[in-house]
């Protein structure tokens, strides 16, 4: 009980709260929970100095305004000892101070100073622990606060200071009894602490990065908190995790990756290049070796044909040879400088292939007879050595555009190994045939350009093994078994070059002691023949190609297309100079001297006739002299070679009919370009006369030798005209001349060959009657010599262009 310093009684009861009361009127009222009591149960009483109550419950302790009749309570959260009170257990001491036990010890306060409702004091930051240890302002060695930490907002941390200990604690300690306190480390932990007495927060392992760390006072009831302070934490990254020493890294890694593969690479390249010059030195060392064995190859091929023409020739000399051995020496000479001959032409055509001046001369003629007669040629050899030689054709005639000179050389190379390989008894055949290139096949008939020719050369001799199969065409290679080997070793290299240039391919097959096979495929051009078969009665006069005029020529010339050249001098040394110049475009035909040049001329009426002056019996002049007389032979343009170098007897070669002269020593560019000057001016005469004097027929009069010859060649058909069975030997006899003389010489004036002379002049004649109207076109077709109309009809289309009744229209109504 409490007697109060406005004289009121006041009780505190045990179960329904305190009560006022008087001594005059008794209880007055009772102070319950309703109230706004701590509790019912109430224990004790004091006044304070200010007139306030203080009543302790077994529910924590209420202050009561008896004015106001408001209540505060208090409890543990406010510090108090416990919310149990002790029943009496209360004293005011004379400060005024108030004295509360409870079932917890007892709690002294000045009531002045106690806030009515919760009281949060405000918190600092007290101490920053780094591994447990607390660290000093202005610590050199860390480096972390300058200041006091509860003055600190921000500390910079390096990476290996990474666990801190951040103590904290209220600023008002007396009254931060019961306060709980919650922390949170933003970026770290994912909500608030829970809240606790504990004034301390330890964070361990922190990462490199930026942290703000929180700390707040929270009631006990956790409805109530306020924010202490905010420090902001940065934890530096290690230097091995900073920008620039990754840079750094990543640079020195780069730099040491790129010293590392240009190490390698050199490496590589050194032992490349190392490989590549040993690689160079052993084919130079080749090379070398296989140029020596040339040399010394290419001595003995000359030594020992030369041996064999000198031999023989200092006993003629000697006259120590009888009569009837003659005949056998000089065969062995002449083989053996014919064998020179030819390795000389092979070397030469070496250096033209190599400096490109060896030129594809195309022209038309029938591969078939010409490769027979090329076997043909060893046929004697063949026999000597008891070889077999054999040559098959699947076709008669097969007529194609080829050079006659580089196939030749090609055959004559592929035809002398197989012999030089080969022992006795042995065969060797040559096979001709025209076969289908891989994509195409005979039944879908195959045009023209997918044929190709096929020539092999096959042999039953030694054969080649397989590691020299590729080697054989490289120049100065030679098989090296052992056995002393002849030969040069330029043979087949000049082969397949020639081959080449002839857009063809050459391989081989073969097997050691079994045999050799050689095939070449050449381009295969189909040539048309002029006419139709059976179009025209002057069919035996079609002369496909110039081989087939060749074959009627002399047995020493070679079937080709080419202008023939003939050279007549008695020095056998300047005929082969000149001839091996011009031996690749013209036909040569040589002559010793003026007798034997006319009796050639005459045979063969050569494009062009190259001649000495000085020669015994007939000499140049007289030649000319002949040549321009006769009327088979005049056209044929003469250059004379004089050594006199006189102005009088240049004018007198000149004057015999001779076209130019050239004085020794010459220069074979001068006379090549000599040659071809008339043979152009020789083209233009030509032009002239077809187009002037076989136009109009009998219209024009006739002067020189030529024209005459051409006159009469033209009278002979017209006085023929209506014959259709006129043949080249019934014109030839009734002209005078032979049939190789009427068609070299109507060659070289008109470029016609005699079958288009006829039909020209009979188509002219047609024309002529067309336009006089007299016969009608059928009758005029039987009139020249046609038996078939539409042949007529299609040949007068060909030459004029037009139509016969076109041609009338035009010609009567212009
Ligand atoms: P060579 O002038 O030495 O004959 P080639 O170039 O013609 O030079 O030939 C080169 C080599 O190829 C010859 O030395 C020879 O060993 C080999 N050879 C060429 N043709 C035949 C063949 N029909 N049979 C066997 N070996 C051949």
């Amino acid at each position: 009980m409490l007697h109060d310093s406005r004289n009121r009684f006041w009780l505190a009861t045990p179960n329904r709260g305190i009560a006022l009361f008087t001594k005059e009127k008794g209880i007055i009222k009772y102070y319950s929970e309703k109230n706004g009591l701590a509790n019912n149960q109430t224990l004790a009483v004091l006044e304070d100095n200010e007139h306030f109550l203080w009543i302790s419950t077994t529910n924590g302790l209420s202050k009561f305004d008896p004015e106001s009749e408001r209540f505060h309570n208090f409890s543990l959260k406010n510090g108090f000892q416990n919310n149990q009170f002790t029943y009496g257990a209360a004293y005011k001491t004379t400060q005024g101070e108030l004295l509360f036990g409870g079932i917890s010890g007892f709690n002294v306060f000045n009531p002045t100073k106690i806030k009515s409702g919760d009281y949060f004091p405000q918190i600092v930051l007290t101490d920053l622990k780094i591994f447990n240890k607390s660290v000093k302002i202005g610590d050199q060695k860390k480096d972390v606060l300058t200041k006091s930490i509860s003055e600190t907002y921000k500390i910079v941390l390096q990476y290996d200071m990474n666990s801190i200990t951040l103590d904290f604690a209220s600023f008002d300690y007396a009254n931060s009894i019961g306060i709980q306190y919650s922390y949170f480390l933003e970026n770290f932990d994912k909500d608030w602490n829970e809240p606790s007495v504990n004034r301390s927060a330890t964070y361990t392992n922190l990462d490199p990065g930026e942290y703000t760390f929180q700390v707040k006072t929270v009631s006990i009831d956790r409805k109530e908190s306020n924010l202490g302070p905010v420090l902001k934490i940065i934890v530096r990254p290690p230097y091995w995790e900073k920008w620039w020493f990754r840079g750094l890294v990543f640079l020195s890694l780069s730099s040491l990756l790129y010293l590392l593969i240009t190490f390698l690479l050199n490496k590589e390249k050194l032992k490349n290049d190392l490989h590549l010059e040993r690689i160079n030195a052993r084919k130079l060392h080749e090379l070398d070796m296989m140029k020596l064995r040339f040399y010394t190859n290419i001595s003995h091929e000359i030594r020992t044909p030369l041996t064999l023409i000198l031999g023989p020739l200092e006993k003629m000399r000697a006259n120590t040879i009888p009569q009837n051995d003659m005949k056998g020496h000089v065969e062995v000479m002449y083989r053996n400088a014919t064998q020179l001959h030819q390795l000389i032409n092979q070397l030469l055509d070496f250096r033209k292939l190599e400096s490109g001046n060896l030129k594809l001369t195309l022209a038309c003629g029938d591969m078939v007879s010409f490769l027979a007669e090329i076997v043909g040629s060893f046929d004697k050899y063949a026999e000597e050595k008891e070889i077999s030689l054999k040559f098959n054709s699947l076709k008669k005639e097969i007529i194609t555009n080829f050079d006659a000179d580089k196939l030749g050389k090609i055959m004559n190379n592929l035809l002398s190994n197989a012999f030089k390989f080969t022992g006795k008894g042995g065969k060797v055949s040559v096979n001709l045939s025209l076969v289908f290139d891989s994509n195409e096949n005979e039944e879908s008939g195959g045009s023209p350009d997918t044929r190709m020719i096929e020539i092999t050369v096959k042999d039953t001799g030694i054969g080649i093994a397989e590691t020299n199969l590729e080697k054989i065409f490289i120049r100065f290679f030679q098989v090296d078994d052992g056995a002393k080997q002849t030969g040069t070793g330029i043979g087949l290299a000049l082969t397949k070059e020639l081959v080449k240039l002839h857009h063809g391919d050459i391989s081989v097959q073969s097997k050691p002691g079994k045999g050799s096979k050689f095939t070449i495929h050449l381009p295969y051009e189909e040539v048309m023949k002029q006419e139709p078969a059976g179009t025209a009665n002057v069919d035996e006069l079609i002369e496909p190609a110039g081989i087939r005029r060749m074959e009627e020529l002399t047995a020493e010339t070679m079937p080709s297309g080419r202008k023939i050249m003939l050279l007549v001098d008695d020095n056998s040394d300047v005929r082969y100079f000149i001839k091996s110049h011009f031996n690749t475009n013209y036909q040569v035909l040589e002559a010793e001297n003026g007798l034997e040049g006319w009796t050639i001329a005459l045979k063969t009426i050569p494009d062009i006739i190259i001649c000495d002056v000085m020669m015994p019996d007939i000499d140049g002049f007289e030649l000319c002299r002949k040549i321009r007389k006769d009327e088979r032979t005049s056209h044929i343009p003469i250059i004379l070679v004089t050594a006199l170098g006189s102005r009088e007897h240049e004018i007198e070669g000149l004057s015999y009919g001779a076209d130019d002269y050239i004085t020794k020593p010459f220069d074979l560019v001068i006379l090549q370009t000599k040659v071809e000057n008339i043979l152009s001016v020789r083209q233009s005469l030509k032009q002239k006369y077809t187009s002037e004097m076989l136009l109009q027929p009998r219209n024009i009069i006739l002067s020189s030798p030529d024209e005459r010859f051409l006159q009469k060649a033209i009278e002979v058909v017209e006085n023929n005209i209506s014959d259709p069975d006129l043949d080249i030997e019934r014109f030839a006899t009734a002209i005078g001349v032979s049939r190789m003389q009427l068609y070299r010489k109507l060659d070289a004036l008109t470029e016609m060959t005699v079958k288009e002379f006829v039909r020209n002049i009979r188509l002219k004649r047609a024309a002529q009657l067309l336009v006089q109207k007299k016969l009608n076109i059928s009758e005029i077709a039987y009139a020249v010599g046609f038996k078939d109309l539409s042949h007529f009809r299609k040949c007068f289309k060909l030459e004029f262009g037009m139509s016969a009744s076109e041609y009338v229209d035009k010609n009567i109504n212009p």
